[in-house]
């Protein structure tokens, strides 16, 4: 390990001392990782490949110990400090140039107790980790639906799962998190112990504090799951979609589905002769007993007659890994948009499926989520989160191969945002954000009536908004 300081200057502009690297160094247990080290790229990079940030310092931790130096050394030496859970945002804020990054990716250790159906999460675990653990014991936490993503960023800012809307979000159901504060101080946060802390954490995203491990509920869940992916033409879009929209009226909350309009990538899971065809996917899973799921999502396999099918009774760990392949770190240039949809009017629909009809990178996905169920039933003040009404999420997920692109995706994908705001009450899902960037404030539009409260709560934590690198709530002394 190479830990020599070369110029590294403070966001006061002033020269970092070797001295103080060389006293961090005596007490880190995990690992420093410099611009010279042959771990360094690998460090930095991030899932998003546009993201190409020059950190000054990566602090792989190996313990809350750790965190707790890490944190103290960025204040005491004024360095920007990002947090990197599981480096899936694709705003890139796991990284920041010229900033100390608390790596928690080396803290990834589940311990489930099955007796009491919880399970607690190190800061650094990825989904696969947590579904590893839990489904030894025929249990499940709701994450994310691509196995290496962060537990710590999708939880801390909502995070949906094939479950959301048998059990809510993965917020819903969080027990309790341990949280590094600005001042270096651990501190634990759930209903009983720093109650305005726990709130806070449940959709604020990263603005309080490094939370270094998280407490969740577990559900009974699999081994085997009922998963539907049933892949139609593009040219039936219309019709699949009307039907899918109102299918979603009718069944209970075990049923989760999306309908993502998608272009069959060049890969050898895929027949060779669908490579690129543009296709309009239902995949949805049943939070319950599969042959019950089989039963009840059947209509959404004869829509009409599908490119491929390929919906079965999987091991839930499999379906979790379904999606791993075609979206792997470091393989797209991506941005990011989301909005919240009341509903999906026809004329809704027909905006959609014209822009997936003329999308500008193929790779992209646009991925209409149903909502409400578990979610809904949680009201707007008990967490964070916001406004939970909406029926659907529409998430632009733009992303393409060639950086000369960027511009050119990143100004279709605002324009199509924009054009969606009319239908919308503005609210936006902070985990498939790229930016703040819109035709209005993003972040009052989204946390609504509970906005005032998460900058009060900011003030009282992080007055001098030291955990900055995040869709950021500024404290009162910032505004
Ligand atoms: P990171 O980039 O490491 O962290 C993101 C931000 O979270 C950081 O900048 C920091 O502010 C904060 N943060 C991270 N770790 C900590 C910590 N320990 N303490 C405090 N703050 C922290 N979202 C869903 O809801 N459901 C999905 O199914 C889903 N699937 C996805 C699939 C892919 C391929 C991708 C790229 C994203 C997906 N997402 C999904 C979005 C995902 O929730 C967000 O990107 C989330 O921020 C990822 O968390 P992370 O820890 O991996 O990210």
């Amino acid at each position: 390990m190479k830990t020599t300081l070369h110029e590294i200057r403070n966001q006061a502009g002033e020269l970092l001392p070797q001295t103080a690297l060389d006293t961090l160094k005596e007490s880190f247990k995990g690992k420093l990782i410099l611009d010279d080290d042959e771990h360094y790229d690998s460090a930095r990079l991030v899932w998003n490949k546009m993201i190409d940030k020059k950190p000054a310092i990566i602090t792989r931790c190996s313990g809350v110990a750790d965190v707790i130096q890490a944190v103290n050394f960025a204040r005491e030496n004024k360095l920007q400090l990002a947090i990197r859970g599981g480096a899936h945002n694709v705003a890139g804020n796991a990284v920041g140039d010229n900033a100390l990054v608390v790596d928690l990716s080396a803290m990834k250790s589940v311990w489930v107790d099955p007796k009491q159906k919880t399970a607690k999460v190190q800061g650094g675990a990825t989904w696969q980790d947590v579904d590893h653990e839990t489904q030894a014991f025929g249990l499940a936490c709701p994450g994310g639906v691509v196995s290496d993503t962060g537990v710590a960023g999708l939880t801390l800012g909502g995070g949906l799962s094939w479950m959301r809307r048998k059990v809510g979000m993965s917020i819903d159901n969080l027990i309790g998190a341990d949280i590094v504060l600005a001042t270096g101080e651990l501190v634990h946060a759930s209903k009983s112990e720093h109650e305005d802390l726990f709130w806070a954490v449940r959709g604020g995203g990263g603005n309080f504090g490094v939370v270094t491990c998280f407490e969740f509920k577990l559900m009974d869940l699999g081994p085997k799951v009922f998963f539907t992916a049933c892949m139609y033409p593009r040219e039936d879009a219309e019709k699949v979609m009307r039907f899918w929209v109102e299918y979603t009226r009718t069944v209970p909350d075990e049923v989760t589905t999306d309908c993502i309009h998608w272009a069959i990538p060049d890969h050898p899971n895929f027949p060779e002769e669908l490579h690129g065809k543009g296709v309009t996917v239902i995949a949805g899973m049943y939070s319950g007993a599969p042959e019950e799921g089989q039963k009840i999502m059947k209509p959404l396999r004869e829509i009409t007659k599908p490119v491929l099918d390929l919906s079965n009774i999987y091991p839930y760990v499999g379906v979790q890994q379904m999606f791993d392949p075609f979206l792997q770190k470091q393989t797209f240039y991506g941005y990011w948009k989301s909005i919240y949809l009341d509903d999906l009017s026809k004329e809704v629909q027909d905006i959609i499926i014209s822009k997936a009809n003329g999308l500008p990178a193929p790779e992209t996905l646009l991925s209409i989520r149903n909502l409400q169920g578990a979610i809904s039933d949680v009201p707007t003040d008990v967490t964070a989160f916001g406004d939970r009404s909406a029926r659907f999420l529409l998430s632009i997920d733009t992303m393409w191969t060639d950086a000369l692109d960027n511009e050119k995706n990143i100004e279709w994908t605002r324009n199509f945002f924009n054009e969606m705001q009319k239908y919308s009450k503005g609210k936006v899902y902070f985990n498939f954000n790229a930016d703040l960037v819109g035709p209005s404030d993003m972040l009052k539009d989204s946390f609504g009536e509970n906005y005032e409260k998460l900058v009060a709560i900011k003030t009282r934590y992080d007055p001098e908004n030291f955990f900055r690198l995040n869709t950021n709530i500024k404290p009162m002394s910032h505004k």
